[in-house]
């Protein structure tokens, strides 16, 4: 005889569901995406990785279907918001305890189900049990958690640690796999934008999500940073790239790893625009970061030169550290004289970094080094497309 925790209510189960998908319809597709697997093992409900959502046929008895609608789109938004993808990158000592991280989560997605007018079942987790403001994301609550919440277990597809109730790899029914995910994720994303286009509302998380995934922002740190990097392997003579000049949108390039120290150490200039718009704090981040990335791969003293290129006297100086760089006033600064002061250095650098609002010209032609712009601030203008570019904005 079949154990009677097993036998699920698929009717109510799936009710529901339709339910979810009429009330949110730009949810649909995903919702439609996951696989039912019965489970006795699972508390309530939880995912897989692979979109399988497994549910507890004692859970679905115990609830009204308004609620059971409310969970579906809980289980979802897990996988839409890649949940187990995201706790993987969080620093290991983080990812050990699954339920702190789960209940994070839970903090996530919670919020805008319940500003969205959704119904979840009684007990449910939401940021202001802990004190904590709504709209932010699970990497930001999980410090912020007291250090033992209750056991609360959405599944592997949420904190990213296996089930007891998974079934096993990705070959079993109808698992997903990441590039379909990934395409229902931009699919929904899109379909959440013309919702909000012909209705005029979108829950207010669904909306930060839909934007993030249809047009990220790169983290201009590692944009700079790896552009640094990649230059100095090229200086050194450890890639390529003479006929392919990385595209000024080519995220970091962090894989990219220095030849052994036999090969000459590049020599970096470092010209900073010393007039105009730019900020003290942004200019003192971006310098910041490319000396730290140059020290790193062991490009440093004599090999560094940072040169003032002062606005109104057209002037340029030679400094020895990053901090006797001051801003002055004033604009119409021209960066051409401060990349010709430095390729006219007797050790000529065979990297040019420079840091500017953007308000200059720019040499005519492509000069003989590697030129990167380090663009700060948000007006400033696109130099030519020979130039890299990172964008600088804090
Ligand atoms: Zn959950």
């Amino acid at each position: 005889m079949t154990d009677p925790r097993s036998r699920l209510d698929t009717t109510k189960l799936l009710a529901a569901r339709y339910r979810a998908a009429n009330d949110r319809p730009y949810l649909a597709s995903a919702l439609y995406a996951l696989t039912v697997v019965p489970s006795p093992d699972v508390p309530t409900m939880g995912v897989d990785r692979h979109w399988r959502c497994y549910v507890s046929p004692a859970f679905v008895d115990a609830t009204p279907v308004e609620e059971l609608a409310g969970v579906w789109i809980h289980e979802v938004a897990h996988l839409l918001r890649d949940h187990h993808g995201r706790a993987g990158r969080l620093p290991a000592a983080d990812q050990r305890d699954r339920y702190r991280v789960n209940v994070a989560q839970d903090c996530e997605i919670n919020d805008d189900l319940l500003a969205d007018g959704l119904r979840l079942p009684a007990g449910r987790v939401e940021p202001r049990l802990f004190g904590l403001p709504d709209g932010q994301l699970f990497e930001a609550y999980l410090p912020r958690l007291p250090p033992h919440v209750r056991e609360h277990d959405c599944g592997s597809g949420a904190h990213g640690r296996p089930a007891p109730w998974d079934l096993p790899g990705s070959a079993g029914p109808a698992a997903l796999g990441d590039v379909e995910a990934q395409a229902l994720r931009r699919l929904t994303a899109e379909a959440m934008r013309a919702h909000q286009r012909t209705r005029g509302t979108l829950p207010a998380g669904w909306q930060r999500w839909a934007e993030e995934l249809l047009e990220p922002t790169v983290d201009w740190r590692q944009a700079l940073s790896g552009a640094v990097r990649e230059a100095a392997a090229w200086a050194a003579g450890a890639v390529d790239y003479t006929y392919r000049r990385p595209s000024r949108r080519t995220p970091a390039l962090r894989g990219v790893v220095l030849p052994s120290l036999r090969r000459p150490l590049p020599r970096v200039a470092v010209v900073v625009d010393t007039s105009g718009s730019m900020g003290d704090a942004e200019l003192a981040a971006a310098l910041g970061e490319i000396t730290g990335v140059l020290r790193e791969v062991g490009v440093r003293g004599n090999r560094v030169t940072v040169l003032a290129c002062d606005a109104d006297v057209h002037a340029v100086s030679r400094v020895t550290s990053t901090e006797q760089v001051t801003l002055g006033g004033g604009g119409g600064t021209d960066m051409r004289v401060g990349i010709d002061a430095a390729l006219a250095a007797r050790d000529r650098p065979s990297i040019v970094i420079v840091l500017t609002d953007g308000l200059t010209p720019w040499p005519d032609e492509v000069p003989s080094c590697r030129l990167i712009a380090a663009l700060i601030g948000d007006g400033a203008p696109q130099p030519p497309h020979w130039v890299e570019t990172v964008r600088v904005t804090i």
